[in-house]
């Protein structure tokens, strides 16, 4: 991958000149919270959020969109809104590119997704490095560097930035700049070390993942499930957030008195009561205690099965805003700790 030096105080011109790939979104405060979106300004951008309230999978699968509309006249008419808009999306953290990544893999695998590759194509991603707060475990999760999934990564160097290239857009981006990155000396690489070192060491949780799919698969009658489905409130706050969940809802609008009408995709979460209500009226997820733990073992069993991957990026996103403290490390540890001592 090729790596140049962009000094900082030609970032303002860069952001500049990113104008001409697409709208420049990136993170900016809301309250009490950090949220993507377009900015008005570049001076709105805070390249120091420890993380945005929804991440950036709102880009590539909106929380709605429209699907068709059908009429007896025209049959059924793709809606295309919006995807076509490019998008240059400024100042992403590791792992939400990560899970970008595995979204990827999700819609483009066995059932590829048009609307979600069309949104994915005008999408371009420039990352940047990060400091962990008390919620990220990301090094746990493996998702604290990225080596793809983005056409530029920033990583901060005190005055300048270590930028890895990572696709041709990615270059062109720089070349449109017209020379305002320089090549890498070996003093940018030791700081970059230096730096890296430093924040490898600033982790607070630091799960072990090690044997996990193999500890779920001993542990599924635990009475953990019960005590965690007395306290979830069925909320989806969880999903909402979670840069790797992905399931809708699909519905019809049908205008009363007519055969036309819309189909649309809304999200959905695991945790909502009627999730698994399927016709006939049977739930096969009808206790939250069920619900909670195919979440759980979705993300950390599932998945590793399907993509060879926990389906959790370790954002932190779900400990910060679950209103009933539900938090994957605690159950993570805990699994682990009443697995070995039963073993024992
Ligand atoms: S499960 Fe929680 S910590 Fe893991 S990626 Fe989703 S929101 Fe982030
Ligand atoms: S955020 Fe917490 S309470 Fe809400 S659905 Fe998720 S686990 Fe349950």
């Amino acid at each position: 991958m090729k790596t140049l030096v962009l000094p900082k105080e030609h970032l303002d011109f860069f952001a500049s000149v990113l104008q001409q790939f697409g709208e420049v979104h990136g993170p900016v405060a809301q309250g009490d919270h950090f949220v993507f979106r377009r900015l008005r300004r570049w001076s709105e951008i805070r390249l120091d959020y420890p993380r945005t309230l929804l991440p950036p999978k709102k880009y590539v699968l909106p929380p709605r969109e429209c699907l068709f509309h059908y009429r007896p006249k025209d049959g059924y008419v793709p809606d295309t809104t919006g995807l076509d808009r490019r998008v240059v999306l400024f100042g992403v953290h590791a792992c939400d590119i990560y899970g970008i990544n595995i979204l990827d893999q999700v819609f483009a695998g066995r059932y590829p997704d048009p609307y979600y590759q069309a949104r994915r194509r005008n999408l371009a991603i420039i990352g940047i490095d990060c400091t962990p707060d008390e919620h990220c475990f990301c090094r746990s999760m493996r998702a604290d560097f990225v080596s793809q999934g983005f056409d530029l990564f920033l990583q901060d160097l005190g005055d300048r930035y270590l930028t890895f290239v990572g696709t041709a857009l990615g270059d062109d981006m720089v070349l449109a700049t017209g020379g305002l990155f320089r090549a890498v000396t070996r003093e940018d690489i030791e700081e970059y070390k230096e730096r890296s070192a430093v924040r490898r060491q600033a982790f607070v949780l630091d799960p072990e993942i090690r044997d996990l799919p193999e500890i779920f698969e001993m542990e599924y009658q635990n009475e953990l499930w019960e005590e965690l489905g007395a306290k979830c409130v069925s909320c989806g706050a969880c999903s909402t957030v979670c840069p790797t969940c992905y399931c809708y809802d699909v519905s019809d609008d049908v205008a009363l008195g007519t055969l036309e009408g819309l189909r649309s995709r809304t999200w959905d979460s695991c945790l909502f009561a009627g999730h698994a209500v399927v016709a006939g009226g049977e739930n096969f997820r009808g206790s939250r205690a069920s619900r909670v733990k195919f979440r759980f073992y979705h993300k950390q069993r599932g998945f590793v099965t399907e993509y060879g991957r926990p389906g959790c990026v370790g954002c932190g996103r779900c400990l910060e805003v679950c209103p009933a403290g539900i938090d994957i490390v605690k159950i993570i540890d805990r699994l682990r700790e009443v697995h070995h001592a039963a073993a024992s």
